[in-house]
């Protein structure tokens, strides 16, 4: 487990290198939030982050979110769910965020729409997109994700805010960069149809640069901040 003053330094590091990369395209730093990707981390390690001035975190598994939210509730932190979200984990999920980034399909939309109704509540949601075509990643087929963001868009307790997509993991960062492009050239292909999407969410510990330079608003880091997950 890292320190205090590791987590620090490492966090300080990321907005150095996110300032950096937006500095190459001429972007102002002001338009990229750094997302903590804290699966696996322990509460006391993600509320040292929030101490060090993080503000958004973002977990894969609902009963992290569970275990860990009487320790992170109470902080000045908002949460995502960033990973696979099976429709029975839909009620618990809810509880703990205020985004849901991996919208993969209509009927997940409405499984959160109609819990959402009950509820009268809203969501902000992104839809994730399989922008590098593998096999095993989740999210919606490239063709048919302009679709899917309109439906989304029709599920009125639901704010369509944006995209997600993970990029191709790879020891050459370049190799992500069609993933990234695809998902801003999808943003700006439904700009076009009049949905308004601000989010783009992409680029990881590797590959923060290249994702900026794409035109990512949003960076999920884990690895960069925490140290390696075991
Ligand atoms: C783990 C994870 C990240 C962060 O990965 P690192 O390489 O540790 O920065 C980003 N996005 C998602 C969806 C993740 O699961």
């Amino acid at each position: 487990m890292l320190s205090d003053a590791q987590i620090s330094a490492n966090l300080a590091s990321v907005r150095d290198r996110v300032a950096a990369a937006c500095e190459v395209v001429g972007r102002s730093p002001d338009g990229v939030r750094v997302l903590l990707a804290t699966k696996t981390v322990p509460a006391e390690r993600v509320a040292a982050a929030v101490r060090a001035g993080a503000d958004l975190t973002g977990e894969n598994r609902v009963q992290e979110l569970a275990e860990k939210d009487a320790e992170l509730s109470g902080l000045p932190v908002e949460r995502h769910f960033i990973g696979h979200l099976q429709t029975n984990k839909v009620n618990q999920v809810l509880r703990y965020v205020t985004c849901v980034q991996s919208v993969d399909g209509v009927e997940l939309a409405d499984r959160l729409q109609r819990r959402l109704e009950a509820l009268d509540a809203t969501v902000d949601v992104l839809v994730q997109v399989n922008t590098s075509g593998e096999d095993s990643k989740f999210g919606v087929e490239l063709a048919s994700a302009a679709e899917v963001v309109r439906a989304v868009a029709k599920r009125d307790r639901l704010r369509v805010r944006g995209l997600m997509t993970i990029g191709l993991p790879a020891a050459d960062v370049e190799l992500a960069r069609p993933s990234y492009r695809a998902l801003r050239e999808l943003r700006d292909q439904v700009r076009d149809d009049g949905l308004e999407l601000p989010v783009l969410s992409m680029g990881m510990s590797g590959d923060l640069e290249v994702a900026v330079a794409e035109g990512a608003t949003m960076v999920r880091v884990g690895s960069a901040v925490f140290g390696a997950r075991s």
